[in-house]
């Protein structure tokens, strides 16, 4: 016996059709059936990541305005940038999305990693891996404000550079000596 497939109109063996419990055979046969179901999968994802692409363009729409600052500082324009991803977890977003459509083991891939890879080094580099303010010690802190102090008074002139040398190669605040 052989049936047609409504699908791509052949005539196969029973075998090539799916059975249900009751053994009754599915009108397409086992190869367009299991191409129906991958495209199906394939579009339910990409509506996931299209409704994130949409979030990301609504914050930007939100966000979008007139003005700002006339020096091109590159901090600010990253600031706004972000801000128009959606932040830093809306760029995460929108990137991990570039990186999900593109093929996996592809060369798109593969320079996305490396972008971030290098990013990662430039930051570090930079000393964007310090610690976070918030477990600092006491002593730290105090440190780095005396020194930020002291360079500002010397971008003031507030302080003769000379003077301003002599204060920051003194020793650090003396440590507490805690109760005795
Ligand atoms: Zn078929």
């Amino acid at each position: 016996m052989k049936k047609t497939c409504i699908e791509c109109k052949q005539e196969l063996p029973e075998t090539s059709f799916h059975r249900s419990a009751d053994g009754r055979m599915h009108p397409k046969c086992k190869t367009c059936r299991s191409s129906y179901e991958r495209k199906r999968r394939k579009k339910k994802k990409d509506s996931r990541l299209d409704a994130i692409e949409q979030d990301a363009v609504d914050v930007f729409c939100k966000a979008a305005r007139l003005g700002g600052s006339t020096i091109p500082h590159s901090a600010e324009l990253i600031e706004v940038l972000l801000e128009y991803f959606g932040g830093v977890r809306g760029f995460g977003n929108v990137f991990m999305k570039q990186y999900y459509d593109s093929p996996p083991g592809g060369a798109h891939r593969t320079k996305m990693l490396e972008t971030l890879v290098r990013l990662v080094n430039a930051n570090t580099a930079m000393g964007g891996a310090k610690k976070p303010l918030s477990v600092w010690t006491e002593d730290e802190l105090e440190e780095e404000l005396r020194q930020r102090l002291m360079e500002t008074a010397i971008t003031l002139k507030a302080l003769p550079v000379s003077r301003a040398v002599e204060v920051l190669s003194e020793t650090a605040p003396a440590e507490d000596p805690g109760p005795s």
